[in-house]
C-alpha cells in the first residue's frame, strides 16, 4: 500500500479532484481511494467490492477531515432541516464480509450466487441500456458459474436476490435512521459514503484555486510551486501579500 499521498496535501487534493472529475459518480470512489494512497492502482481500486469501497472511502475521509461528518437533510413530515451527525468513523471500521451469497434454488433448478458488485460492475451497467438487469446478469451466476439471465427469475428469487444484495453491500448501503426533533416523523438517511468525500474534495477546491491564483499573481510563481509549499509557508506569504501596501 502507497503511503505517502495524504489529501491534506493541496497537490493530491487537486489532483484527485481533477481526476474524480472526469469520470462517472460511480467511479469516483475508486478513483479518491487511489489518489488518497488507499490503493495502489485504480484498476484494483475498481475491481473491489463495493462494500470494501465505502469502508476505505470512510476511513479515507476521516483521516483526511477528521471524523465530525454532518450532513443536512430536510425531514419529510413537517420540512425543518436537520442536522444529522453521519457515523463515518464508525463505517471505517466495517470489517469486510463475505463477497458472495447463495440463493437457494427454485425447485429442481441450480442455486444462484450473488457476488457484491464492484465500481467496474457500476460502469459497465451505467453504459447499459438497462441498468439494473445489467448489474443483475453480471453480479447473479448459477452455483456452477453458468450465466442467469435476470428475466428468467421470478418474483421470489427477484426479492431473495435483492435481500442478499443488500446484506453484502455492507458500508455501501449504509442507512441512518433518525427522529425528527421538531415533529417526531422517523426517516432514514442514506449514508452514500463515497458521494460524501467527493463533495467535501469539491467544497474544499474553490479556496486551493484561488490561493494559488493569488500567490501566481502576486509573485510570478508557477502552479507547481505554489503547491508544493507547505500549508505553513503558502499562508504566511498570503498574509504578506494581503498586508503589502
Ligand atoms: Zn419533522
Amino acid at each position: 500500500m502507497t503511503t505517502t499521498a495524504s489529501l491534506a496535501d493541496a497537490a493530491v487534493l487537486l489532483a484527485a479532484w481533477e481526476e474524480a472529475s472526469a469520470v462517472p459518480a460511480c467511479a469516483a470512489g475508486a478513483v479518491l481511494l487511489h489518489r488518497g494512497g488507499l490503493v495502489d492502482d485504480v484498476t484494483q481500486a475498481l475491481d473491489l467490492p463495493l462494500a470494501t469501497t465505502a469502508a476505505l472511502v470512510a476511513r479515507l475521509y476521516t483521516q483526511t477531515f477528521g471524523e465530525n461528518v454532518e450532513a443536512v437533510v430536510g425531514c419529510p413530515g413537517c420540512g425543518e432541516r436537520l442536522e444529522v451527525a453521519l457515523p463515518l468513523a464508525r463505517l471505517a471500521r466495517v470489517a469486510d464480509g463475505p463477497v458472495c451469497a447463495t440463493v437457494p434454488a427454485a425447485d429442481g433448478g441450480r442455486d444462484l450466487v450473488v457476488r457484491c458488485p464492484t465500481s467496474r460492475d457500476l460502469l459497465a451497467a451505467a453504459a447499459s441500456a438497462d441498468p439494473a438487469e445489467a448489474l443483475l446478469a453480471r453480479c447473479v451466476t448459477e452455483a456452477g458459474g453458468g450465466p442467469v439471465a435476470p428475466a428468467a427469475l421470478d418474483e421470489t428469487q427477484r426479492a431473495a436476490v435483492d435481500a442478499a444484495a443488500e446484506e453484502l453491500a455492507g458500508a455501501a448501503a449504509a442507512l441512518l435512521r433518525t427522529c425528527c426533533p421538531a415533529c417526531g416523523h422517523e426517516m432514514g438517511v442514506d449514508v452514500d459514503v463515497p458521494a460524501l468525500l467527493w463533495q467535501r474534495i469539491a467544497s474544499e477546491v474553490p479556496a486551493v484555486l484561488a490561493e494559488v491564483a493569488e500567490l501566481s499573481a502576486a509573485f510570478g510563481w508557477a502552479e507547481g510551486d505554489v503547491l508544493a509549499m507547505s500549508e505553513v509557508r503558502r499562508s504566511a506569504y498570503l498574509r504578506l501579500v494581503r498586508t503589502r501596501p
